[in-house]
């Protein structure tokens, strides 16, 4: 079996920058790039944060780019998902469903994914009204009525990106307390087309093809009520992609990947980029220099390995 030097799990800003990385060190990199490659960035629109762009990019070009520039440098990519790991040995084992790759570095860069209510016809009516991204779906909700979940960062940016096109945007959130950052509440407030219900929480969302609202209910009064709204939007945060480091791997309670020195995980050889581990910038760049950062710790690591005579060149 054909032992790899790296393997790189994910496909977003993280993993394929570390694929460049690795690749232009010559170490000819696999990465598993998941079913769904691209990541988060996949199910944007224009992106107008990331460096270099000065008109913007569209997320899913700017991704096809990296994969592009990554492929250039001779990374090999599989587009299946990881379905099993064992870091207890050396060399590493990845399985994808039957297949086994081998590899002496791994870096982790399998990114988050939103997280949901978990309410009655939240997953039924998942793109038919009800979704987890604003920037994507808010043109469909032209002169509608939408609300939107959570009372964090995400729920403000969301709200605000709503305002363009609905003509309504109520936020519900179970506090009667924002956490988001001042500068978005405050924009938030100012906008004449968002307002709050506070101390609230959706119990269920209804509709017929569609959503046609949702059963609130206001925690205060323990009252259930019906609200008319064409959109739901949930913005509660995210959930690492690690489910299959479990055991493997430290992790906090939240399930993010518990980082030591830089990228480097519990387990030596492993190395980690990106939201699998960060939950406070989850930006597309951070990602991005994460991903360098890991893949120049992995370089390292495998020149020592090399030096060491335990691996050949
Ligand atoms: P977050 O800060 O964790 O906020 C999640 C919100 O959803 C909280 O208000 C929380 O309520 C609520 N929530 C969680 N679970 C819920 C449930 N089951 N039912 C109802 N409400 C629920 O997540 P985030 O807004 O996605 O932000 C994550 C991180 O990214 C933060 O560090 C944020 O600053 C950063 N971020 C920054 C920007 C920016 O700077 N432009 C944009 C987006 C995100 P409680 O408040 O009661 O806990």
């Amino acid at each position: 079996m054909n032992i790899r030097k790296v393997i790189i799990i994910g496909s977003g800003p993280a993993g394929y920058t570390a694929a460049i990385y690795v690749a232009r060190a010559l170490l000819n990199p696999l990465l598993i790039a998941g079913y769904k490659p691209g990541g988060q960035l996949m199910l944007t629109t224009l992106v107008e944060n990331f460096p270099g762009f000065p008109d913007g990019i569209l997320g899913p070009e700017l991704m096809m780019n990296m994969r592009a520039q990554a492929e250039k440098f001779g990374t090999e990519i599989i587009d299946k998902d990881v379905t099993k790991v064992d870091f207890s040995q050396r060399p590493f084992k990845i399985w994808v469903e039957d297949e086994l790759y081998e590899a002496w570095s791994v870096i982790i860069a399998t990114g988050a994914k939103p997280r949901f209510l978990n309410v009655k016809g939240e997953q039924e009516f998942l793109g038919r009204g009800v979704s987890t991204c604003a920037p994507c779906d808010a043109p469909f909700f032209k002169d509608l009525d939408v609300i939107v979940v959570g009372g964090g960062d995400s729920a403000m940016e969301e709200a605000l990106t709503l305002t363009k096109y609905a003509k309504s945007v109520t936020v519900v959130h179970r506090r009667d307390q924002l956490r988001a950052s001042k500068i978005l509440q405050e924009r938030a407030f100012k906008n004449p087309k968002i307002k709050f219900l506070w101390s609230t929480v959706v119990e269920e969302i209804v509709g017929d093809k569609k959503v046609t609202g949702v059963y609130l209910r206001d925690l205060k009064t323990n009252k259930v009520y019906f609200y008319k709204c064409d959109g739901v939007f949930i913005a509660i945060g995210y959930e690492p992609n690690t489910e299959i480091f479990k055991g493997q791997l430290e992790m906090d309670e939240k399930g993010y990947i518990k980082v030591y020195d830089n990228t480097r995980t519990s387990v030596e050889g492993v190395f980690v980029a990106g939201e699998a581990a960060d939950y406070k910038y989850r930006q597309a760049i951070t990602a991005a220099g994460d991903g360098c950062k890991a893949a120049l710790d992995a370089i390292k690591y495998i020149e020592d390995l090399i030096a060491k005579g335990i691996i050949k060149d």
